[in-house]
C-alpha cells in the first residue's frame, strides 16, 4: 500500500491536480500548483472570487434548526449569466440501519446522475447537481448561466432548462490518502463548497457536451486537447449558411467519445478509396436556426456537395455506380465530416475532397450520353480516379489555384492519408482497439499540458 503514501496530502491544484502551493488571498477557497495554473482558472475564479470571501457576512448563514443546518451551494440561475452562492437546508437523516446522513432540502429537484470520474481528483468529498424533474423543465427557460459558461459547446437541441444547484458533501473513507476502494457506510454529511469546487462543477456540466462549435473561445472552460479533435462542418445554402450566416465549410471540435466515431456513421465510399476515409454524418439544425419549420426553405435540405461526396463507387452495382443511396441520402442538411483514424481534418481537405468528388469523379465515372458503359470500364475508371494519387494531384492542383487567386490560408496545406495499411483488416482493427482505449479517457479534465504527441500540430485549440 506504499504507493498510496506518496498521494498529497494538501489540496490538488483545480487546475492540474498537482500539489498545490498557492491559496488565492481573497477567497482563500482555491488552491494551485502554480501562478500558470491559477492563471489558467482566472475567467471562472474571479465570477465568484470576491463574493465568496464576504459572502458570509452579507449573507449570514441562516440559524440551524434541531438536526437541520445549511451549507454553502452554488446556484446556476436560469435568468442571469453568473453563478451565484446560495445556502442550502439540509437535515440529518437516522436511516434504519442508524446511518446517518444528510438531505438537502430541495423540494421539486432531483440528484443529477452519482458524483462523476472528473470528481475523483479531490478525494475527500464530491458534488451533486440538483436540477428539476424533467416534466417541469420544458416551461423552464433555457438556463443562460450555464449556456455563458459553456457558450459555444453542445447540442442546441437539447438546451439544459432551469437552474441547476450544486452541493459538495464529504466522501467516507476517502481522504487525501485513503485508496479509492473503502466504502464505509457511515455519516456522509453535506459541506459547504470551496470555490475551487465551481470548476469541479462546471466540468460535470460539460461532460456529456462532445462538440465545440464557436469563432470565439471560451474562456471558462480548459477542455483536455488531447480529447478533441478539428472536425469540418459542410452546411447548406438556405440552412446554416442563411440561418447563422457562417461559411460553407467550418471547422469545429469534437471530442474522442463523439457518436461519429461510432461503426453506425456512414464512411463516405469514396473516401475509403482515395486514403482519406472520411465518416460524415446528418446534422439537424432546424431548432438551431431559431425559425419556425414553415418558413424554412426546403432547399435547407440540399447539400449538392455531399451528394457527390456520397456517391457509391462500387463498380460491380451498376444501380449506385456514380449516385448517393437515395434512400439515405435524398434529403441532405449540414453534415458534420471526421476523419476515421481520428486526425485533425482541415476545411481545405473537406473541399478538396468535395470538389474532387464533384469535378473529377462525377464526370469521369459517369455516363456522358446515358448508355451504360461495361464493367471493364467501370472497373478501369475507379482504378485510375480512385485512388491516392489521382486525388493528390488535384488537391495540389486546387491548392495552386487557390494560392494564385491569393487565399493564404492555403499556404502549408497537405494532405496527411491515413498509414497505409489495409482498409479493413483484422490487424488494423486491433491496433486500431489499443489505440482507442489507451487514448480514451472518460475525464474531461483539464489540459494537462503533458501527453500531446498525438496531434494537436496545427494548435488552433481553444484556450
Ligand atoms: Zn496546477
Ligand atoms: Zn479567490
Amino acid at each position: 500500500m506504499w504507493h498510496f503514501l506518496t498521494l498529497a496530502t494538501v489540496a490538488p491544484c483545480i487546475i492540474c491536480y498537482e500539489p498545490s502551493k498557492l491559496t488565492c488571498p481573497t477567497c482563500k477557497s482555491a488552491d494551485y500548483c502554480s501562478d500558470e495554473c491559477k492563471k489558467k482558472d482566472r475567467a471562472l475564479h474571479t465570477l465568484l472570487c470576491k463574493e465568496y470571501s464576504t459572502f458570509a457576512v452579507t449573507n449570514p448563514k441562516p440559524i440551524d434548526e434541531y438536526l437541520s443546518t445549511h451549507r454553502l451551494g452554488f446556484l446556476f440561475p436560469e435568468d442571469s449569466k453568473t453563478p451565484q452562492l446560495v445556502w442550502v437546508k439540509c437535515k440529518l437523516e437516522i436511516g434504519a440501519d442508524s446511518t446517518c446522513r444528510e438531505r438537502a432540502m430541495l423540494k421539486e429537484y432531483f440528484i443529477s446522475g452519482i458524483p462523476e470520474q472528473t470528481q475523483k481528483h479531490i478525494r475527500s468529498h464530491s458534488l451533486q447537481i440538483f436540477k428539476e424533474p424533467i416534466h417541469h423543465r420544458p416551461e423552464r427557460n433555457r438556463n443562460q448561466s450555464i449556456q455563458h459558461l459553456l457558450r459555444g459547446y453542445g447540442c442546441p437541441d437539447f438546451p439544459v432548462k432551469g437552474p441547476h444547484i450544486v452541493l459538495a458533501f464529504k466522501r467516507p473513507g476517502y481522504d487525501y490518502d485513503t485508496p479509492d476502494d473503502i466504502q464505509e457506510p457511515v455519516y456522509q454529511p453535506y459541506q459547504d463548497v470551496r470555490l475551487s469546487d465551481l470548476r469541479l462543477a462546471l466540468n460535470r456540466l460539460a461532460q456529456d457536451e462532445k462538440i465545440f462549435e464557436s469563432k470565439v473561445p471560451n474562456e471558462y472552460m480548459l477542455p483536455n486537447l488531447k480529447y478533441w479533435t478539428s472536425a469540418v462542418k459542410v452546411s447548406t445554402k438556405d440552412g446554416d449558411m442563411r440561418h447563422l450566416q457562417v461559411d460553407k465549410y467550418r471547422e469545429v471540435k469534437i471530442h474522442d467519445s463523439s457518436d461519429i466515431f461510432r461503426n453506425s456513421t456512414e464512411i463516405a465510399d469514396v473516401s475509403k478509396h482515395l486514403g482519406f476515409p472520411v465518416h460524415v454524418q446528418k446534422c439537424s439544425p432546424a431548432s438551431l436556426w431559431d425559425t419556425p419549420a414553415n418558413h424554412l426553405n426546403g432547399k435547407a435540405w440540399f447539400n449538392r456537395e455531399i451528394e457527390f461526396l456520397m456517391m457509391g463507387v462500387n463498380a460491380n452495382n451498376l444501380e449506385t455506380w456514380g449516385h448517393p443511396d437515395s434512400k439515405k441520402w435524398l434529403k441532405i442538411p449540414t453534415v458534420l465530416i471526421a476523419r476515421k483514424d481520428e486526425k485533425d481534418l482541415t476545411v481545405h481537405q473537406v473541399e478538396a475532397l468535395v470538389r474532387y468528388c464533384e469535378e473529377e469523379l462525377s464526370t469521369s465515372l459517369k455516363d456522358k450520353d446515358g448508355a451504360h458503359y461495361s464493367l471493364e470500364f467501370r472497373k478501369a475508371q475507379a482504378e485510375k480516379y480512385l485512388c491516392k494519387s489521382a486525388f493528390e494531384k488535384f488537391f495540389q492542383e486546387l491548392k495552386a489555384k487557390k494560392l494564385s487567386e491569393g487565399e493564404m490560408s492555403w499556404v502549408g496545406t497537405v494532405l496527411s492519408f491515413e498509414p497505409s495499411r489495409p482498409y479493413l483488416g483484422t490487424v488494423m482493427k486491433e491496433s486500431a482497439v489499443q489505440d482507442s482505449t489507451k487514448k480514451r479517457g472518460l475525464e474531461f479534465k483539464p489540459n494537462d499540458g503533458g501527453e500531446k504527441s498525438r496531434k494537436r500540430a496545427t494548435g488552433s485549440g481553444r484556450k
